[in-house]
Parts: structure tokens; sequence; C-alpha cells
């Protein structure tokens, strides 16, 4: 029930268990408190769900140029610059469903190139994905059924603060072994421990760069061939190849994002040719923790639409995917494309920087205050349904550019 704020007469709203958009684990367990358009969340630590719950500030207002206009008027110029455009590039794509199928129509229309923010994070996958196969288990699985995980350089603390509390040591399980029985491991440079009562971690420090190589190690101690290995760290990769091999299921987790970007697809195909050692004689499986930013909806969205993963382009007569020709960050950096048309509905975070004439749809804080430049404000998905925002009037909307 609204209850009345008595300082400013506001209704102030609580919701229950509401599901988080801000990270890939979608918690649904939140309660959150509307009051004056602002949204807070009730008793749930994760600081980073509060810090983004709180940037959801209205949408604003819409700007031509940096300049406050109507709708309408700021549609008609979106329009216009990108029927101007000769080879407009759609970046960003933070946004859900139905914002993603939006940008991939249009993205036909304007004969546009497609990738998102995290474009780089997301194509390490699909090239194992593509060259090898991987098996993969879920968030339920890892809380549920594994008795050994694995972090490999995924420091959870930042981008995934409650995997701790809702995978490796849950208030409940339907593990006969309870809360207490699961063993988990750190692979990667020294992280701060996840506070989460129950959590039984063993740490093996190794910088960011020598993560393949600790990795290739354990997979030579676990097939009996490690002899030359020495040293503190050389023990504890033979102590964590035992428990492995007394593991009923062992789960291998890393976050994309986080691995250097010249040994990730690497060390990716590597965790998945581990498993796939393992699964001859017990159970493994790997687990990727990403899809920040609406990533994994962006890419599984395009998949089934076009039957590619992300970094295509529509500009020729057919679809064409290709995740080095098509990465946003060289296209911009060597002027490769003359428009830029940037979502973000998750964070206050503008475009990256850029001269091009440029429209931006996302969430107050995203918008570009410069001339060549219109800004159509748009809400967070599973935040801003309901809440006030711009209209545009009853007349049809602009149309979409053609070529
Ligand atoms: S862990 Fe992720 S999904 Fe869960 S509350 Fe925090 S930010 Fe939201």
């Amino acid at each position: 029930m609204p209850k009345q704020n008595a300082v400013d007469s506001a209704p102030e709203i609580l919701h229950h268990e509401v599901s988080c958009p801000f990270c890939g684990l979608l918690c649904d367990d939140l309660t959150t408190r509307t009051e004056n358009q602002r949204v807070t969340v009730q008793a749930i630590a994760c600081p980073k769900a509060t810090r983004a719950f709180a940037a959801c500030v209205p949408p604003g207002e819409p700007l031509i140029d940096g300049k406050p206009a109507a709708l309408d008027d700021a549609l008609a110029a979106a329009t216009r610059l990108l029927k101007r455009s000769r080879q407009p590039l759609f970046g960003g794509l933070a946004t859900d469903v139905n914002g993603m199928r939006a940008a991939l129509a249009l993205a036909e229309r304007c004969g546009a190139i497609l990738d998102h923010r995290h474009g780089e994070a997301l194509n390490h996958g699909v090239q194992v994905l593509q060259s090898r196969g991987q098996t993969t288990t879920t968030l339920a699985e890892v809380r549920n059924r594994a008795d050994l995980v694995v972090l490999v350089g995924a420091n959870i603390n930042e981008d995934f603060p409650r995997f701790a509390e809702i995978c490796l040591a849950p208030a409940e399980t339907l593990h006969p072994a309870g809360t207490t029985g699961r063993q988990v491991w750190h692979l990667g440079p020294r992280a701060e421990r996840p506070r989460q009562a129950g959590l039984r971690l063993e740490q093996i420090a190794c910088p960011q760069a020598e993560l393949l190589d600790t990795l290739n190690a354990l997979r030579a101690s676990l097939r009996g061939r490690a002899q030359g290995l020495t040293g503190q760290r050389a023990k504890a990769i033979t102590a964590l190849a035992a428990a492995i091999k007394q593991a009923a299921y062992t789960v291998f987790v890393w976050a994309p994002g986080q691995l250097d970007a010249g040994a990730a697809a690497l060390l990716i195909g590597s965790i998945g040719e581990l498993c796939g050692e393992l699964n001859r004689s017990q159970r493994a499986a790997g687990l990727a923790l990403s899809g920040n930013d609406g990533a994994q909806t962006a890419l599984a969205a395009t998949a089934w639409t076009t039957g590619y993963p992300l970094r295509l382009s529509y500009a020729g007569p057919t679809i064409d995917y290709d995740p080095l020709r098509y990465q946003s960050r060289r296209l911009l950096a060597e002027q490769a494309v003359d428009a830029l048309l940037w979502i973000n509905c998750f964070s206050p975070a503008p475009p990256p920087d850029n001269d091009l004439p440029c429209v931006v749809i996302g969430t107050a804080g995203s918008e570009l205050r410069r001339p060549g430049s219109v800004f159509l404000p748009a809400g967070t998905p599973g935040v801003d349904r309901g809440r006030a925002g711009p209209t545009a009037s009853a007349r049809p909307p602009a149309t979409a550019p053609e070529r």
C-alpha cells in the first residue's frame, strides 16, 4: 500500500521481490522504496545495487544540440541525423529485449553496424563457443549441486557482489552436504575475501599475466605430469588438483570482462578443455559471470533475430558478421563511421569520446550537451516502468530513415 510521506506529501511505495537489473546475477529478492521518484534498496547488502538504484533518477528531458526540446522535435532531429549518415554505428546497446529488438529493426533500415559496450568481453566467449564448444552450467546448479568451485581470475566483490551469498555459501541449498560442505578456490591476483559466513576459500595468488600458465599447470597436475613445478604455488596447485579429483562436481567460474583481453579466449578455451577432460570420469562445467549492462540480452536477441552473434553490419546486401572488423572502439578511432547512435539505459555514463553527429538514448547522465547531438531520455529496464517521463504527442512518430 502506498504510504503518505509526512514531509512533502509524496506517496512512498514499497515493492517486494523486485528483480535487480544491475548485474548478471539478476537477484529477485530486493525490496525497494520509491519516494519522490527516487528508488532506494531496503535491507540487502549489495553496494552495487544500492548505488545503481540511487543513481536512477527520472530520465530527464530531450535535448537537441544540448538545449531542451520537445520530444517530437528531438525524435525528428534524430531521424534527420541518421538519414544523413552514410555509415552509422549503433553502440552501447545497454537495454532490454524490447529495446534490442527495436535497435536491430532500426539498424536494418539504416544499414548500421552494431556492437555492445562490452563487445570485447562477449566476443571472447563467443569465439570459444564457435571454435570448440563448451560445457556450461547455471547459477542454480552451482548453488545446489557443485561441491567444488574454482574462481579463475574472477573478482566477485566488485562486479557480482552477492555471488558468494547466493551461490557459494547460501543460507539454503539442495546439496546433501549443506551449506558448509563446499570448497571454493580462487586463482588469480589476490582479491579481498568475500565477507560471507560459512565460506571456505583457498587462494592461489598469481598475476593476471600468469593465469593461463597456472591453469595449464593445474591441467598437467591432474594428468600426473607436473613434475617440473616447484615452490608455494606448485604446492597449492597440487592440492587443488587433489581436491578436484575427490570432488563429485567441479565448476570453474570466470568473468570475461575481468580477464586480460589478449589471453581471455585462450583461457576460456583452456577451461573448456579441462572440463572436457574431467567429464570423462567425473562431472565438471564452466560458468561465465557476465550479462552486465544487458550484454547477454543483446547477444541472445541478436542471435535469435539474425542467426549471428554481435558485431555485425547491415550495410551490405546481406548481414555481415565480423567480430574484428566491427569493433566499435576501432571504428570510432579510425573514423570509419560518420554517426553514432548510443544506447545506455543502465548507468549514467555518456558515450565514448567522439566528435561525430550523435544520438544518445539513455538515462539522465548519459546525455551529450554539444552541437550535433540529440538526447532522447529513456528509463532503466526493471526500474522505471510507470514512472513519469516525457511523452510524445499523439501524432505519429517521425518515420525511421529509409535507405
Ligand atoms: S548482486 Fe547484482 S543483481 Fe544482485 S543485487 Fe547486487 S547488483 Fe543486483
